[in-house]
């Protein structure tokens, strides 16, 4: 039997940490099972390596950046492989590019092209244990690229589904998924399943037990996996297609998402191509656009409008940039920019066959004295964006509301 394991930042956290890992690896291999191992930068160094660079100058170059933070996951690989050779575990270690994981060029948020895993295979069938890091890749001419933050998520899925392994298991620091993050409302409870859309939208949404891209890659190519804790053995979450039962049980979960930021344009010129030029140039810069909401115009002979937007906050800077250079060509009055928001959603299958959902988590925060600054829907999820101060407050009161 193949498994895909991977062990995220906390998991291996230290070497103390790291020989746990290496332990429990050699564990499921005196089993006789053949094992890929994916591990995440220690705990912390990430997001450390970035603050260096910012030190230096505000916005570092994409490509520099991410030679930089592919050194996080380089270190962990090697100390996973001595770990395991010090249990006299043969294994060997593996960058993205040794490991034949090949991404475009976009740089700190490459997405994966191909695997070619003749390496790994050619490794197990010596024996070994394989370690591969996470959150890497490299383009076809060579260049070290990343996956976006959480992307060892995604190399860990992507590599099961390129293995044909049979068995695909996310270590974390939580015992599993739960109905909201187990470290803001403590009566958050364990998830035996979840729908891979279920997953997605919490994931998007701000829950980052998971990569929601590694999500929407596990969906794509039907990979069933596990998050399961690395600290115990109890059974995890199962992430796998919706089921028709799981549409009984309305909200599945409750999300926060601390990471967004709000750009409000002031007077925009209310005629047709203005939008379609503003979120063209945003993209072009490889920013994503969550929330768009544009208020009706106003003024009589040249109507002008006020357009908000959402987007990731370390894209913040970018965005400001792009504006800015707007600003003249279009004209508008003035561009507000604010990182205190969160936002908050409700996700559920169920919401597709069940109604008055929206109305009650209107009601929960409005009792709550939560002022709501934008709202947006799907067929399974409904999202608000609320100051930050109020955030896990705001998320504690929903949850009683719909999971207590
Ligand atoms: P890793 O380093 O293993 O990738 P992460 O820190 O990325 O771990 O993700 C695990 C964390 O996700 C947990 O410690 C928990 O605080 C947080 N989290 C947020 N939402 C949820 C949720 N719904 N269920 C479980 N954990 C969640
Ligand atoms: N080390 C990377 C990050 O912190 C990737 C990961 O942990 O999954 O985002
Ligand atoms: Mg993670």
């Amino acid at each position: 039997m193949l498994i895909v394991q991977k062990y995220g930042g906390t998991s291996v956290g230290s070497t103390e940490r790291i020989k746990n890992v290496a332990a429990r690896i050699a564990k499921q291999r005196a089993n006789g099972e053949q094992v890929v191992v994916v591990v995440s930068a220690m705990n912390g160094v990430t997001d450390n390596l970035i603050k260096l660079a910012k030190e230096i100058m505000p916005l570092p170059n994409d490509r520099e950046m991410d030679v930089l933070l592919a050194t996080g996951e380089q270190t962990t690989i090697a100390l996973t492989a001595i770990a395991l050779h010090a249990l006299d575990v043969p294994a060997v270690s593996l960058t993205g590019a040794q490991a034949g994981i090949v991404t475009d060029g976009v740089h700190t948020k490459a997405k994966i092209q191909n695997i070619t895993p003749r390496k790994i295979h050619e490794l197990l069938d010596g024996g070994n244990v394989v370690i591969v890091a996470g959150f890497q890749g490299q383009t076809l001419e060579g260049q070290i690229t990343t996956l976006g933050r959480g992307g060892s998520d995604l190399t860990a899925i992507a590599l099961a589904a390129a293995l044909k392994a049979e068995l695909c298991q996310i270590f974390t620091d939580v015992d599993g998924v739960y109905t909201a993050d187990p470290r803001i409302v403590p009566g958050a409870k364990k998830l035996e399943e979840i729908s891979y859309d279920e997953m997605l939208e919490l994931a998007s949404l701000g829950a980052k037990v998971m990569q929601s891209r590694s999500v929407e890659f596990a969906k794509k190519f039907g990979v069933v996996f596990e998050v399961r804790s690395s600290l115990n053995d109890n059974p995890g979450t199962i992430v796998k297609e919706e089921a028709k039962s799981m549409e009984d049980i309305v909200v599945r979960g409750v999300s926060l998402d601390k990471n967004q930021a709000k750009i409000t344009l002031v007077g925009v010129p209310d005629k047709p191509g203005v939008a379609a030029r503003i979120f063209k140039a945003i993209g072009d810069a490889n920013v994503n656009v969550d929330m768009i909401v544009q208020n009706i115009s106003h003024g009589a002979g040249a109507p002008a409008t006020d357009l908000s937007f959402t987007v990731d906050k370390p894209d913040l800077l970018k965005a400001r940039k792009v504006i800015d250079h707007l600003t003249q060509e279009i004209g508008f009055r003035e561009v507000i920019a604010t990182d205190d928001i969160g936002k908050l959603s409700l996700v559920g299958v169920g919401m597709k066959s069940h109604t008055g959902v929206a109305g009650k988590m209107f009601e929960t925060l409005a009792r709550a004295g939560v002022n709501i600054e934008m709202i947006s829907t799907s067929e399974i999820k409904i999202s608000v964006v609320i100051d930050l101060a109020q955030g896990e407050q705001a998320m504690k009161a929903v949850h009683e509301a719909f999971l207590g």
